[in-house]
């Protein structure tokens, strides 16, 4: 079946829980679902009929053997012909539908199918029940166009309408035929059990299709609900990791993305880099533009930084404030100088005004840089050289780069 959550446009879902608050008498589906609960059904169909198939040919030839063991002194009179006739033509009616579901189009369109094979079956039991004048024999085939109607009605999954158009036209077709051969009908015993054998099954298959109508209904808002929480679950989950402004990775985010990549790192002796960017006199950027303009400035910085990522494995996060961080797997010192060099071009590329920076014109940025193979302990040690490298950087006049002083701590070899 489709996505059961797919069948539920906005309308659908509405309509779907009003019909459950509500639950009238008639539930009349929108077509959408009503494509949805026959495709169900028709899978319920296909994964039953391998099974039903085979057993219904068994039944048919079941009820000749119990009829030859039962009714052997009758089936010697002159109705005993008509019953065998009648006997296997309808097993031949059942075989031949079993046969026709070995082919998927046969059960694609059972729909089609099962109301004529009910109807054939009907209508033959029906013109038996008439025909055979022998009361035990007559009264036996009373007992199959029960079971016929029983079927048809109840076990075939068809919608009521369908079912009950094929029990009347069959038995239609059975009364015709035994008057046109000018049977003498037991139309007593015909209009004794078969309204109200018809009615009551109708009734049933009436009941249970509104339970599962109920059932198919619940199961699809149950899955669009759980779909819906799922969603929300990952988009809570997106947000627990990203920053709101930047839309960047958060500081927390970051710092268990380090953690697993230091421990990569040390495990597979390969290096790792960080890089420390900060906006210079972004203080001064705020004051003199505003707020609002601040955070804008720090979106585009953010930009230009996801921009200068080329290798699916690097990180950038905002490590705070006007501060960013870009870790860089697999990177040694030269590959870090590149990437930081690739940002500090970029951010200078979209040439931001700033009127108040001591630095220059525009807004800049100055970045640290500390790259290691990890040896022991934790990943605070990088993050203290980037920091300690940013600094200096500030120190030696901003819009620049400057890298760790190796070694940045004993627990690392420079890479
Ligand atoms: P330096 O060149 O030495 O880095 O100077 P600076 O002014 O950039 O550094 P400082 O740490 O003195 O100021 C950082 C400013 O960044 C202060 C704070 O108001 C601003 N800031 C921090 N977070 C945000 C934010 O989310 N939005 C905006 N608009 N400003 C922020
Ligand atoms: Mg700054
Ligand atoms: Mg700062």
């Amino acid at each position: 079946m489709a996505d059961p959550a797919s069948l539920l446009d906005r309308d659908a879902l509405h309509g779907a829980r009003r019909l459950l608050a509500e639950l009238p008498l008639r539930l009349h589906f929108p077509p959408a679902l009503a494509a949805g609960f026959a495709a169900r059904r028709r899978e319920e169909f296909e994964r039953f009929i391998t099974v039903s198939a085979p057993v219904a040919v068994l039944v048919c030839l079941l009820v000749m053997l119990a009829g030859r063991a039962g009714f052997r002194q009758e089936l010697l009179g002159p109705d005993g012909g008509l019953w065998w006739v009648g006997a296997w033509f309808n097993t031949a009616v059942v075989t031949l539908t079993a046969l026709a579901f070995l082919l998927p189009a046969a059960r694609r369109h059972y729909h089609r199918l099962l109301p004529l094979t009910a109807g054939i079956l009907m209508a033959s039991t029906v013109f038996l029940s008439l025909a055979i004048t022998e009361p035990r024999l007559a009264q036996s085939l009373t007992y199959v166009v029960m079971f016929v109607i029983t079927i048809s009605t109840l076990g075939l999954r068809l919608s009521q309408p369908v079912a009950a158009v094929a029990c009347l036209a069959g038995g239609l077709a059975g009364m015709g035929a035994a008057l046109l051969l000018e049977h003498r009908p037991d139309w007593g015993m015909l209009f004794h059990y078969y309204p109200g054998a018809l009615g009551v099954s109708l009734f049933i298959a009436w009941l249970l299709e509104r339970q599962e109508r109920i059932s198919f209904l619940s199961s699809l808002l149950l899955a669009h609900e759980s779909a819906e929480r799922e969603r929300l679950n990952r988009e809570l989950e997106q947000m627990a990791r990203s920053d709101g402004l930047t839309g960047l990775a958060n500081r927390r985010h970051f710092d268990e993305r380090l953690a697993a990549e230091w421990e990569r790192a040390r495990r597979d002796q390969r290096p790792l880099a960080l890089l420390f960017i900060d906006v210079d006199h972004f203080k001064r950027y705020n004051d003199h533009y505003g707020h609002a303009a601040g955070d804008d400035c720090l979106q585009q910085v953010a930009a230009s930084l996801t921009g200068a990522l080329l290798r699916s494995g690097d990180l950038a996060a905002r490590y705070g404030g006007e501060e960013f961080v870009l870790m860089l797997p697999g990177t040694d010192s030269p590959g870090a100088e590149e990437v930081a060099l690739r940002v500090l071009l970029a951010v200078d590329a979209r040439a931001l005004p700033h009127a108040a920076s001591q630095t220059a014109p525009v807004v800049t940025v100055s970045i640290g840089l500390a790259a290691c193979v990890p040896q022991a302990g934790a990943p605070a040690a990088l993050l203290n050289a980037a920091d300690e490298a940013l600094y200096r950087a500030k120190g030696e006049g901003r819009h620049r780069i400057a890298r760790a002083v190796p070694p940045p701590a004993p627990a690392m070899l420079p890479a």
